[in-house]
């Protein structure tokens, strides 16, 4: 009889277990995932102790959706296929078909699409037989995200919206909340192939679906008290009213979002730093996108999520971009191209698997059809990425006030000069008093000044000739091909239409005058010391009482009176 007496605390301690167990669910539930995870392990490893199958089974398939929940998916892996095997054993169909659809759900979390289809298959088909509706509701879910992943959104369309129905009718709100999202994501995903095709009237037709059925969804997160729902659903809605192109509508949600706290929610937390950072760039915010940007992409370097990294790519190139950081745009832009091409090609390479499973007859044709689409889109993006790199590149060695070359452009020419051992002058020009004319006129004038004066040396200059914008109110010219006196009444010419120009259109008043020093290439080793001299010319200049043209041979002009 002594058998007896473990066996009898056994089952006590076992409904304990359980009802810890529907505890953690119900705080699972309602936003606490992490701590439902803390509690179903610690029932996990009493349930093994004691060797009860079906607490260990049970528990096994709580803590994997938790894992899913909180995204951890390689960690539920384990525990999913646990669960179904231990519910096979103990001949538990509908329980069996849910740990399966659970399982397929963290593959395909980890982008292992062909696990996912098989281990949903098999859901699908157990769940049917058992007549459960909460399990039939699950597994039909499960496949509608897998359609919904592999971009065929009718089908997630026509699948999430049946899941929806049977878990309403099977009187499961949770389960009707979830995948009421998932439907939303589905009715997105129509809306972003739309657009992607150019289809703006079929775009504006499935993300009002979208719409409603994700705020169908909030209301009830909200009713049930899912914090976890809630926020899955705000960080959705403020992406598709971004979308939408409706980006006050975005940050109101993102603000709901950041109201609600979440313990560990890393997956939601990509997401709403990805959609804050996309919509700050659409208001033109764009110092305060980085912040959320470089976030997002610190986040997805560490989880290996290409998506969301691309499109942090992406919108860190255009925010360096608005912000005059043409290099970092560039960089970034050539990061977000070679990730949009891995993730192509991984999505094809998803998709093709999928259609080999779906049409088996098919299968040559549609692989064919794949791959050839596959081309066409790498040769597209690869001509985006050059005509990109054509207007950063010539943004990056563009002076944006006043139109011509800047520094970076001149010391690429000035390499390039040295190297061909051609003989050049270099003239530097800069403004008199151009301190006054701020203080006296404003910055503003100041600024149209330069812009004049930009126009005025450009317009002076020959084909041959080279004039950026060197910093400040300071120009250079770059003559090539030309001797010291011939540079020096190019100097002349340029100092005399500047101060015979007619200034009061720029402001009642204003009159301005420009020193320059020159050098050529003869009187040094290199462009770098060439143009110390021309900058020692110019101090001379100034020193002689300014608007002077000074070249090294000269005499020290005398000041005038
Ligand atoms: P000098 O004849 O000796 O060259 O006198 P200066 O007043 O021109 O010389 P200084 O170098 O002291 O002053 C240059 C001024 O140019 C100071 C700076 O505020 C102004 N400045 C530099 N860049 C810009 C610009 O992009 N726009 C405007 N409006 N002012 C600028
Ligand atoms: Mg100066
Ligand atoms: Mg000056």
């Amino acid at each position: 009889m002594a058998h007896v007496i473990p066996s009898q605390s056994k089952s006590l301690d076992a409904n304990a277990d359980l009802q810890a167990l529907d505890d953690a669910w119900r705080l699972g539930c309602s936003g606490r995932s992490s701590l439902a995870l803390e509690i179903s392990l610690s029932v996990h490893e009493a349930s093994l102790l004691r060797n009860d199958l079906p607490l260990t089974a049970r528990s096994a398939q709580d803590i994997a959706w938790y894992c899913f929940q909180i995204g951890k998916p390689e960690m539920g892996l384990h525990y999913a296929s646990q669960a179904a095997a231990g519910w096979r054993d103990l001949e538990q169909p509908a329980l069996e078909a849910q740990a399966l659809s659970i399982h397929a759900w963290l593959h395909l979390e980890l982008g292992q699409m062909e696990e996912a289809v098989t281990l949903a298959a098999e859901a699908l088909d157990i769940a049917d037989h058992s007549g459960d509706l909460r399990s039939r509701s699950l597994a039909i879910n499960v496949t509608g995200v897998i359609f919904w992943m592999s971009r065929q959104p009718p089908l997630a369309i026509d699948y999430c919206g049946r899941a929806v129905a049977l878990a309403r009718e099977a009187g499961d709100a949770s389960f009707e909340c979830w995948w009421l999202i998932n439907l939303g994501g589905s009715h997105a995903e129509a809306a972003y192939l739309a657009l992607e095709m150019g289809d703006r009237a079929s775009f504006d037709a499935a993300i009002g679906p979208a719409i409603d059925a994700t705020r169908s969804a909030y209301s009830l997160a909200q009713s049930l008290g899912d914090g976890w729902a809630e926020r899955l659903c705000l960080g959705n809605l403020a992406e598709y009213f971004n979308a939408a192109e409706d980006f006050i509508g975005a940050e109101q949600f993102l603000a709901h979002f950041r109201a609600i706290t979440s313990e560990d929610d890393a997956r939601g937390e990509g997401h709403y730093l990805d959609i804050l950072g996309r919509t700050l760039v659409s208001l033109k915010r764009y110092e305060e996108a980085l912040v959320p940007l470089q976030h997002a992409y610190a986040l997805a370097t560490v989880n290996g999520n290409v998506e969301t990294l691309m499109f942090a790519c992406l919108y860190l190139s255009k925010a360096h971009e608005h912000l005059g950081a043409f290099e970092q745009a560039l960089d970034f832009h050539k990061r977000y191209h070679s990730l949009h091409q891995q993730f192509t090609a991984e999505r094809t390479q998803r998709n093709a698997r999928l259609a080999d499973i779906r049409y088996e007859t098919k299968k040559l044709r549609m692989l064919l059809d794949t791959e050839a689409g596959r081309t066409a889109e790498i040769a597209r993006s690869f001509e985006a990425l050059q005509q990109q790199t054509t207007i950063l590149t010539a943004a990056a060695n563009t002076d944006p006030l006043t139109g011509l070359g800047n520094r970076r452009r001149l010391e690429a020419m000035l390499d390039t000069v040295d190297a061909s051992c051609d003989v050049y002058a270099l003239a530097i020009l800069d403004v008199d008093h151009f301190k006054t004319i701020n203080d006296t006129h404003s910055h503003i004038i100041g600024d149209r000044v330069l812009i004049a004066l930009g126009a005025l040396i450009k317009a002076s200059a020959r084909g041959s000739d080279l004039a950026v914008r060197f910093g400040g109110e300071e120009f250079v010219v770059l003559m090539v091909g030309v001797t010291s006196a011939q540079a020096k009444r190019a100097g002349e010419r340029i100092r005399l239409k500047v101060a015979r120009h007619d200034w009061s259109a720029v402001a009642a008043g204003l009159a301005v005058t420009i020193s320059i020093g020159i050098a050529v290439s003869g009187e040094g080793d290199d462009a770098p010391e060439i143009l110390q001299i021309a900058d020692r010319n110019l101090y001379r200049a100034k020193q002689a009482g300014r608007n002077k043209v000074v070249a090294s041979g000269d005499a020290s002009p005398v000041p005038e009176r």
